[in-house]
């Protein structure tokens, strides 16, 4: 079944409240949305939020990238063929993992579509659903304690804390939210880059010996600097998991090799799609090395993508999907549940977001 055509359209979406890191403030969520069409009319949608500060993707570059390369590569493909349509996608273009994403769980959404399944089934289908831990942006400890309580107050049993502002300063933050939260809710601390490798150890022992026993840290130095990473995950007895050091399945394999980190984070943003996605869960398997599903700031059709893949492997440990959490409306219909911390997978074929708000062009 021929594919005849790649649209996109915008969607945008408020935040419920600004999202804050150690790199950047987000207020809403802005993001290009591709629909793929077949030659018996069915559609699957994608989408990809431009994060220049992380992926190097601009919304410029999204859609110059999609129309100027990635769709006349595939136009005319058989949906069918997806594996030989990806690997052409693939080749279209270098980098631009941004844009191939988008196109990628089009693509998969089609076929998925095409096939009368939905593609956690299609690739896996380990789990029906899943937990979701929510993001804590980082701010003044007791706004950062609020919002936690907040969050444990609407059923989240996993929090996210964003650090890595101000190196040891950081560690009264996770001190007073474990206060506040008591011993039952797991903590996660993501660092953004955001510490020297100095820092880090500093940081982590401490919070290991006053017993603030956090689940994982994440990225705690600059995403190049790998050796800093294996430094840090040998020191210290927390697991580290490395996100912005991982983009593709040869980083996750470096990563591996070199003791770099405990655990990866994928993202569909920085694979380029499903189709690495998988690679990497392939040789995280082979490692026995755990891998948490994360998303960027996306709305709920790039993050119901990401859903059916942690749905699909029993090597995605964790889920970091808040994405649609975030958002302070939902513009689509159909697609897993997101019932506050519970993501609940379904019948619907494809990624099964049903209605998608914006004009194509
Ligand atoms: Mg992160």
């Amino acid at each position: 079944m021929k594919i005849t055509g790649i649209a996109t359209g915008e969607v945008r979406i408020p935040l419920a409240r600004p999202f804050k890191t150690a790199l950047r403030t987000v207020e809403r969520v802005e993001d290009i949305v591709v629909r793929v069409t077949a030659e018996n009319g069915m559609v699957g949608y994608g989408e990809a939020p431009p994060t220049a500060v992380i992926t190097g993707d601009t919304k410029g570059s999204v859609l110059a990238a999609i129309h100027q390369h990635i769709a006349p590569a595939v136009t005319g493909m058989d949906i069918l063929a997806l594996d030989e349509v990806l690997e052409r996608m693939d080749r279209s273009i270098k980098g631009n993992t941004s844009a191939k994403a988008a196109v990628d769980m089009a693509l998969y959404d089609l076929w998925g579509k095409v096939l009368g399944q939905p593609l956690w089934r299609l690739l896996g289908g380990y789990r029906p659903s899943f937990e979701t831990d929510l993001t804590i942006s980082v701010g003044p400890i007791p706004r950062m304690v609020e919002d936690s309580l907040a969050a444990v107050g609407d059923g989240y049993r996993i929090l996210k804390v964003k650090v890595g502002k101000e190196g040891l300063a950081d560690l009264p933050r996770i001190a007073a939210i474990r206060e506040a939260v008591g011993p039952d809710i797991s903590i996660r601390v993501d660092a953004n880059q955001g510490w020297t490798v100095k820092d880090a150890i500093r940081v982590i022992t401490a919070m290991e010996d006053k017993g603030l026993s956090v689940e994982l840290v994440e990225q705690p130095v600059p995403a190049h600097d790998l050796e800093g990473m294996a430094k840090i995950t040998q020191a210290v007895y927390t697991p580290i998991l490395a996100d912005e050091s991982v983009f593709s399945p040869l980083d996750a394999l470096e990563i591996i090799r070199r003791g770099a980190a405990d655990l990866i984070n994928i993202k569909l943003m920085k694979t380029g799609g499903i189709h690495e996605a998988l690679k990497i869960c392939g040789i995280a398997s082979l490692y026995g090395v755990e891998c948490m599903m994360g998303c960027m700031l996306e709305s709920k059709l790039a993050v119901s993508a990401a859903a059916h893949l942690c749905a699909a492997k029993g090597i995605v440990t964790r889920a970091d999907l808040d994405g649609p959490s975030l958002c302070s409306v939902d513009p689509y219909e159909g697609g897993p549940d997101y019932d506050g911390a519970t993501v609940r997978m379904n019948e619907l074929p494809g990624i099964g977001i049903t209605g998608v708000p914006c004009d194509f062009s």
